[in-house]
């Protein structure tokens, strides 16, 4: 089966101004989305998504860069697949996509789905969460995570991941008035659901290890990427230091980039993209995460 033609579809979607979200930075107005298609001449079409976070527009000029040297050769060969860099976020996101719609597919010619290509016995179903808790205001009502934390036990989910809110330093937030906010959370859950926190590489070592410390007394999932992605000895230690998973490496393109994180323990899971990797590498650093030690490769919630 060979290459036909590869295409990069860029979609946007304005939110509605209630289900825009926020970071310390910005607020995302819409939702990106870049879909890659391969074509062949056995008209399968194979179909991934790249990331939307290595922008949309420069994702389809290295699609556009990379289809001559695909064009014509075996899509069903995995040494087709081009290689991340760990270089240029665009170019390895542009891969990513491509790695996934080929492994695709490999899933459309074995009539198989592509979990099955990945491993012997895969899972039938994975635990959801609700990836949210980031539209909270620390100037004006922060209690707006707690409310919408509820609305997510009453949908049903098993958990939610929430972000540490507006910029702490404009809004005069400590790390007690933090924690203060996260012991109402979790009250109000009162169990019915998993809680994880999300820092986004925000927190300074010193407000991670007392927040670190707290959460994994209030019994929470995971602690995901709380100081600058840098650190690693600073992630190793706050691993150390908790029971709780330490959890991070979700921009990450390469095994490479991973391997200090897996080699010192900084991380107890790793969290690699499939968007932004692609699937061959993800398949390389869970084998390596594996490798090093067990719980390292998969979420039990
Ligand atoms: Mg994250």
């Amino acid at each position: 089966m060979r290459i036909t033609a590869l295409e990069t579809l860029c979609l946007s979607r304005m939110h509605e101004p209630e289900r825009q979200w926020i970071t310390a930075q910005y607020r995302t107005v819409k939702a990106d989305c870049t879909i890659i298609q391969v074509r062949t001449d056995e008209s399968l079409v194979g179909i991934g998504e790249a990331s939307a976070y290595g922008g949309s527009s420069r994702i389809a000029e290295w699609v556009d860069w990379l289809a001559p040297t695909l064009v014509g050769k075996d899509a069903l060969d995995p040494a087709t697949a081009p290689h991340p860099n760990g270089r240029d976020r665009a170019h390895d996101t542009a891969v990513a996509g491509i790695d996934c719609a080929l492994w695709d597919l490999r899933g459309k010619a074995e009539g198989k789905r592509v979990s099955e290509l990945l491993g012997e016995s895969p899972a039938a179903s994975v635990p959801m969460y609700a990836s949210s808790g980031c539209r909270y205001d620390w100037r004006d009502r922060p209690e707006q995570l707690i409310e919408e934390a509820l609305g997510y036990v009453e949908e049903g989910f098993p958990a939610m991941k929430f972000r540490i809110g507006t910029h702490w330093e404009w809004d005069g937030v400590t790390v007690d008035r933090f924690l203060g906010l996260a012991r109402e959370l979790h009250q109000a859950v009162a169990g019915r659901m998993a809680l994880a926190l999300d820092g986004n590489c925000r927190l300074t070592m010193e407000e991670a290890m007392p927040i670190a410390k707290e959460l994994d007394r209030l019994g929470f999932a995971w602690l995901e990427e709380p100081i600058p992605w840098r650190d690693i000895d600073g992630y190793a230690a706050l691993a150390a230091a908790v029971g709780m998973p330490v959890t991070g490496g979700e921009s990450f393109t390469t095994l490479e980039q991973f391997r200090p994180y897996i080699e010192k323990r900084a991380y107890d899971i790793v969290q690699p993209d499939a968007g932004i990797c692609g699937l061959t590498e993800l398949a390389r650093i869970a084998e390596m995460a594996e490798h090093h030690g067990p719980g390292q490769s998969h979420l039990n919630l």
